[in-house]
């Protein structure tokens, strides 16, 4: 593949354009705060490591088609809170989380790097492949104006594909949508099965971006071998498309 030939370019949106860490960590310890109590008091970096791992184990549960996207948010209500003894009926739970996704889109917004990246990368076409609702997942980009930068009818969402990252047909049906072939697009996502090594074996250039340089020696050997290139910002993807 000549990476000259790119003419699409599809991003992830969590942490790759989307600054969904930072904005989940302030909005935990917002509402935390607000909660008051022994979960106020509690040691934010434990808290937002919980956290974390609750919607890792239960978002993947609804990507695996194990749970719906509404009793995903209720199991992590129910497990974040479980320790201090409280429980969540499923009306309470839902409730528990909606609060919560207020202090989480307070803090909403994009990556310092994505304006200078999207400037320098056109005029090729832009797109979005995202593990998810098309509604959750659009919102945010309506709610950080990245709709400037990528036109929303080029967010393509599992939750309307019927399969998420890394399975090739949501690769597919982006580059079709794009009217690109996938060896003319790029993928950037940050990580590194989902996405990077997903694209590239649906054929696209696929590239991981490690923002936080945490990819260890085995994982940068095995995108070496697949032949995805690791980036530390979008910063350095202009060069890499050539
Ligand atoms: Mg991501």
């Amino acid at each position: 593949m000549t990476r000259r030939g790119i003419r699409a370019v599809l991003f992830d949106l969590d942490d790759t354009l989307f600054a969904h860490r930072e904005s989940v960590e302030a909005g935990i310890h917002s509402y935390r705060a607000a909660l008051g109590g022994p979960l106020a008091q509690a040691e934010p970096a434990a808290e937002f490591a919980r956290w974390n791992a609750l919607e890792e184990e239960h978002y993947h549960r609804y990507l695996a088609g194990e749970v719906d996207f509404r009793e995903q948010r209720r199991a992590r209500a129910r497990g974040f809170v479980a320790p201090y003894g409280i429980e969540l009926d499923d009306e309470a739970a839902e409730a528990w989380f909606e609060t919560y996704l207020g202090y989480y889109e307070t803090s909403w917004r994009l990556h310092d790097d994505v304006a200078e990246c999207i400037a320098a990368i056109a005029p090729r076409a832009l797109g979005i492949i995202t593990n998810g609702e098309l509604a959750f997942q659009s919102s945010k980009v309506l709610g950080t104006g990245l709709e400037r930068l990528i036109p929303v009818e080029n967010i393509i969402a599992s939750g309307v594909v019927g399969v998420a990252k890394p399975d090739a047909r949501i690769f597919e049906v982006a580059a079709a949508h794009l009217g690109v072939p996938p060896e003319e697009c790029c993928y950037v996502g940050d990580r590194l099965h989902t996405d990077a090594i997903g694209a590239a074996r649906a054929g696209m250039l696929g590239v991981l971006i490690d923002r936080r340089g945490v990819a260890t020696r085995e994982q940068l050997a095995e995108a070496e071998a697949e032949g995805v290139p690791v980036i530390r910002t979008l910063a350095e993807l202009p060069a890499l498309l050539g």
